[in-house]
């Protein structure tokens, strides 16, 4: 394409389409994204330019093989020459089915136990965490409990941006505040400590914390939902496994189901293959998206145990109330099932303990900065936390010219690498994350002092 044309193609964007939390016409830059294969992308900029970068957000967490995998590429093509859609009412189909007999295969499971044996299939991952709410609605009418219709969340949660997820979402940075009569009602407890640093005293005042919300509210309370382990678009806050024993004890204790939102943490992100299993927990509830495709089709899942399916079945809804038009979508189950085989291999947990590691060293040296109050690592997630806001604009071009794709949000330039790349791909994105920060905010530092040790 000539350089004219590129132009052309960005400003048309800017005429006509709406970018995420961004406002019509935006005065940011845009790339094009002219090719993409394994970890790398190749952008074109508004004047011609062009680089090539290493991902280092796996397209928001999710392309978790890389771009162009040669086995995820061949489902898609397999099921396109088979059919593409077909209604999921009145009908199934071998990817839909393979893929939720995966899903329970894979799901976290008490030993020798009952697991979650029950799927639905959903368009996304808000769309998922609705389901999920309304599914805990739905068992409590089933129990005769029909006030029990508010859910206990915690502060910093992120659950998606659709009504019902955002009112479980953080209510100070969700968006709360812009829909004030639609989004009230629900219960949040605090936020869990940093992993880092939590003490048992600290993990005993949040457990109390939690524990008293729920007991003065159970009678209104239908479930109680999270982010197991690692709060994501929240912070990107690490808190101790043992905080989700908490949550089960204090939802088994009032009756509440318990939901675990692994849209950001499932497939292995954060060292275990749900993070739930850090813990040992088995929720009521799961939620799944993201990596579910490897990043390549919208598809989410929400799982639930036996019991949760069977009581709202017997209800007098007699269902569960949702059935979007393109639920189970034979394409996207296809590539999940391609996706999810190759998570079956084993190999990611090899290869998120590899970045882990290879995170935790290439950004030690950030915390050096005196921008930086915090450099946090969990599985395959590295986070820089500055004091202050990000200049977004300005570190994305300094990484990109370091040839490095990262998205910072508020205070956090952050990575959620695929699992394919290499030693030298983490020493890169490490590498350029820093310099970036460095180049863009050490300037701007005027307190300098060195790194105090405080968590977020
Ligand atoms: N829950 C969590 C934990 C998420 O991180 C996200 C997306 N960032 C969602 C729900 C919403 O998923 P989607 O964007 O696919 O609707």
């Amino acid at each position: 394409m000539q350089d004219s044309q590129q132009k052309d193609l960005i400003q048309r964007d800017r005429a006509r389409l709406w970018h995420p939390y961004a406002p019509a016409s935006p005065d940011l830059p845009l790339w094009e994204v002219e090719a993409a294969d394994g970890v790398r992308l190749r952008l074109r900029g508004e004047d011609g330019t062009r680089h090539e970068v290493t991902d280092a957000m796996s397209s928001w967490w999710s392309v978790i093989h890389g771009y162009r995998h040669p086995v995820l590429d061949a489902a898609a093509k397999r099921q396109l020459d088979t059919f593409s859609h077909v209604m999921f009412g009145g009908l199934t189909h071998a990817p839909a089915v393979e893929l939720a007999e995966r899903l329970v295969a894979m799901a976290p499971a008490a030993p020798g136990g009952p697991g979650l044996e029950r799927v639905f299939l959903a368009d996304s991952g808000s769309v998922a965490v609705e389901v999920a709410l309304k599914l805990a609605v739905q068992f409590q009418t089933a129990a005769r409990r029909p006030r029990r219709q508010r859910f206990l969340s915690l502060r910093g949660g992120y659950h998606g941006d659709t009504f019902a997820a955002m009112g479980v979402c953080d209510p100070v940075d969700g968006m709360h505040s812009a829909f004030p009569g639609l989004l009230a009602g629900n219960l949040f407890g605090p936020r869990p400590p940093a992993a880092a640093s939590a003490t048992p005293e600290a993990v005993q005042a949040w457990a109390d914390g939690v524990a008293e919300l729920a007991a003065a509210n159970a009678a209104e309370l239908a479930a109680i939902v999270v982010e197991p382990v690692l709060q994501g678009a929240g912070g990107m806050h690490a808190y101790p496994a043992q905080c989700l024993t908490v949550l089960r004890e204090v939802a088994d204790r009032h009756g509440l189901l318990l939901i675990f939102d692994e849209i950001a943490t499932g497939f292995g992100r954060t060292g275990e293959l749900f993070a739930a299993g850090h813990a040992g927990v088995v929720p009521d509830i799961m939620c799944v998206g993201k990596a579910l495709t490897g990043g390549y089709l919208t598809l989410a899942a929400m799982l639930c145990t036996a019991e949760v399916a069977s009581a709202v079945s017997a209800s007098q809804a007699g269902a569960l109330l949702h059935g979007p038009t393109f639920m189970g979508n034979p394409l996207a189950c296809a590539v999940a099932n391609a996706s999810l085989g190759i998570i079956e291999n084993g190999r990611w947990r090899a290869d998120v303990a590899r970045i882990g590691t290879g995170l935790a060293s290439g950004l030690a040296p950030a915390l050096e900065l005196g921008a930086v109050r915090d450099v946090r690592t969990i599985g395959a997630v590295g986070v820089i936390e500055l004091h202050d806001a990000v200049d977004v604009t300005a570190v994305t071009a300094a990484a990109i010219r370091r040839g490095v794709w990262v998205r910072p949000f508020r205070n956090l330039i952050y990575t959620m690498p695929p699992y394919i790349s290499t030693a030298t791909d983490i020493a890169q994105i490490t590498a350029g994350m820093t310099a970036a920060v460095a180049e863009v905010h050490e300037a701007r530092v005027e307190r300098v002092p060195a790194y105090t040790g405080s968590a977020s």
